[in-house]
């Protein structure tokens, strides 16, 4: 019997009459001959409201209690949504993290999932059971105590069932009916896709962040977990949302899948740093321990043996670069003549796995950033992404511009350059 994991998140469990509709998703595959395993998320804003609760009580809270406490909303909504199942007559029961169980590390409030037992399940499975309704996001560590895998976590928990199950597919129902070519805020030709291949969902990160837990999309790579991300709010039909697949699985696509962008970059040139073997190492070697995120590097060519270096950073992290490279100066580890800041950036990106085989990606993105008049800082590239650095007030204009330049408001055969 084919089994099928359904994940509903915050807003699609947020009231009663919500896991209701919920419920009757699940019962529809019930009926299909499907067995089900859903994994619940708290209902909205209960996680929020419950972080709060923790650091009222104690500001540098101890992060088993932490978990003790923030997993609790996922305990509640997988008794009432076994419930309501148990109403319209299906088999259902639910089970906690430690119960499955589900193992992770002991990195509370950002805890990794080792292994889940598939024993359990199965034997309620194969007793008749037809629905297993897991709370989402907790697990247990080693010492026997509850742990949590960060916010966002009930996407990952989805996904490593689908993978340990085998699951002929992972659904995870949200508040937005798919991915999109780009955020629909800044341009309403955004489109959503119909499917969007693993890495490129990876580097959409900025965009999916909010759809998926970034770690949930590694993990459905690394086990080919087949996931769809679709509305619990609308009553489409079996092709709705998007499908996120191997590339194998994606017959038309454009060069370019989808614009994706990040508002507080700030951009760090060391001027004239003497350029020997070690030089970059003794340069980001203290960014890394300061626990700085660098981005993009660049370095340039050298004249008479000082060279600039630039990277980038989220804006929240500079104050801590400076401090780290101007005390690398004090201790005589990096030498250089000045330090310059700017944090009115911001970071675009095309991203496509179609850039493979294509060439003159880059030259047309750089073409419609200059027809808009828009000044390029850094850019970088990756096999199937290309990333510049802009002065953040053209942000909106730069992704408006670079998804009509690559026809992402059209389906893929239509649009292909
Ligand atoms: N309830 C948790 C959170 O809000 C986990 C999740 O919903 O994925 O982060
Ligand atoms: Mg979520």
């Amino acid at each position: 019997m084919a089994l099928l994991v359904m994940k509903f998140g915050g807003t699609s469990v947020a009231t009663l009459d919500r896991i209701r509709r919920a419920a009757k998703r699940v019962g529809r595959e019930v009926a299909n001959g499907h067995e089900v395993i859903v994994i619940v998320s708290a209902m909205a804003g209960v996680t929020n409201e419950l972080v709060g609760h923790v650091q009222e009580t104690s500001p540098l809270f101890d992060a088993r209690e932490y978990d003790a406490v923030v997993s609790s909303g996922e305990n509640v909504t997988a008794g009432l949504m076994a419930l309501t199942l148990q109403e319209m007559g299906i088999p259902a029961r639910s089970w906690q993290g430690w119960q499955v169980p589900l193992q992770t590390t002991a990195a509370h409030a950002a805890a990794r999932i080792e292994r889940i037992p598939t024993d359990n399940l199965g034997a309620k499975f194969a007793e008749g059971m037809k629905v297993a309704v897991v709370a989402g996001f907790q697990g247990v560590s080693p010492e026997g105590r509850i742990t949590t895998l960060g916010r966002g976590g009930s996407d990952t928990t989805a996904v490593a069932f689908a993978a340990a199950f085998g699951a002929e597919r992972c659904d995870i129902y949200t508040d937005v009916d798919g991915i999109y070519t780009t955020d629909p805020r800044i341009t309403r030709k955004a489109r959503r896709l119909d499917r969007i291949a693993f890495e490129e969902m990876l580097e959409l990160a900025s965009l999916g962040a909010k759809v998926l837990q970034t770690r949930s999309v590694e993990l459905a790579m690394r086990y080919g977990v087949r996931l769809r991300v679709l509305s619990s709010f609308e009553e489409g039909g079996d092709e709705a949302g998007t499908l996120v697949c191997r590339e194998e699985d994606i017959v038309e696509s454009n060069v370019v899948s989808g614009v994706a962008y990040s508002r507080d970059e700030a951009k760090m040139t060391l001027m004239s740093v003497a350029d020997r073997p070690g030089i970059a190492a003794s340069v980001f070697g203290p960014l890394a321990e300061a626990g700085v995120n660098v981005d993009m590097i660049v370095q340039n060519i050298s004249e008479e043996g000082r060279t600039d270096i630039t990277f980038s950073c989220p804006t929240d992290q500079v104050m801590r670069a400076e401090r780290a490279l101007n005390e690398a100066r004090e201790h005589e580890a990096i030498s250089f003549h000045d330090l310059v800041v700017d944090t009115e950036v911001c970071k675009v990106s095309v991203v496509g796995i179609g850039m493979r085989s294509h060439a003159g990606v880059a030259s047309r993105m750089f073409r419609a950033l200059s027809d808009e008049g828009i000044n390029i800082k850094v850019i970088t590239t990756s096999e199937i992404k290309v990333s510049v650095l802009v002065d953040r007030k053209y942000l909106e204009l730069a992704v408006q511009a670079l998804h009509n330049a690559f026809g992402l408001d059209r389906a893929p055969d239509a649009a292909q350059g």
